[in-house]
């Protein structure tokens, strides 16, 4: 077989390293970004290699490989692109806020007001067992809050998620050692991108 150019690459971070600082310092993303999703990309391409996965997009080869158990490292590591993808694009420098009203709208039916969905996600993102991922996600007409394990992910769920939040220790350790509860709220009121969040809903509803 002639080799090919490898078809996953890391996207381009949304903003600069120290862009997040002092919330999620440069040292934070060097590593988070730099190793851990890159390391992330190389091993899709590697297992990936050669085979009929080879030329899926990754949102196709996430999709394609979940629940195959003689699949799972091939979905871990697929699946923690799109995660690592994502959860850039749902921070941003001087987020937090509120979302626009229609978003917050939605937001309030959903949860009763913006408070208690704020308390939802920081609940779900600090209760969920070990490494995973905190979720604003749409399922049917509602918006839920979900925490998923390790690299699981709402898409294959049939949930459409809106904006997510990394808990593995990775995400947070070097800035806030073991309390990922600060580390949440920090998110909530000083990194969440809901411009990207309303463009997710948007989307959705096309
Ligand atoms: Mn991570």
């Amino acid at each position: 077989m002639t080799p090919t150019t490898p078809r996953h690459e890391l996207p381009a971070l949304p903003y600069a390293m120290d862009a997040l600082a002092p919330h999620i310092s440069k040292q934070t993303l060097e590593f988070h970004y730099g190793k851990h999703h890159r390391t992330y990309v190389d091993n899709v391409n590697k297992l990936t290699a050669g085979t009929e996965l080879a030329e899926l997009p990754l949102e196709d080869l996430v999709r394609r490989v979940a629940g195959d158990a003689t699949k799972t490292g091939v979905f871990n590591n697929a699946a923690q692109v799109w995660n690592h993808t994502f959860y850039w694009r749902s921070m941003r420098p001087k987020g937090g806020g509120k979302p626009d009203s229609a978003l917050g709208a939605l937001i309030d039916k959903s949860f009763g007001d913006f408070d208690r969905f704020k308390q939802a996600l920081a609940t779900a993102a600090t209760t969920q067992f070990g490494s995973g991922w905190g979720w604003l996600v749409v399922d049917g007409g509602d918006l839920k809050v979900v925490s998923t394990a390790n690299a699981d992910l709402p898409l294959v769920r049939g949930q459409t998620p809106l904006l997510t939040v990394d808990v593995w220790e990775h995400a947070y350790y070097l800035d806030y050692q073991n309390r990922r509860a600060d580390y949440v709220a920090t998110f909530l009121d000083h990194l969440v991108n809901w411009e990207f969040a309303t463009a997710n809903l948007e989307q959705a509803r096309k």
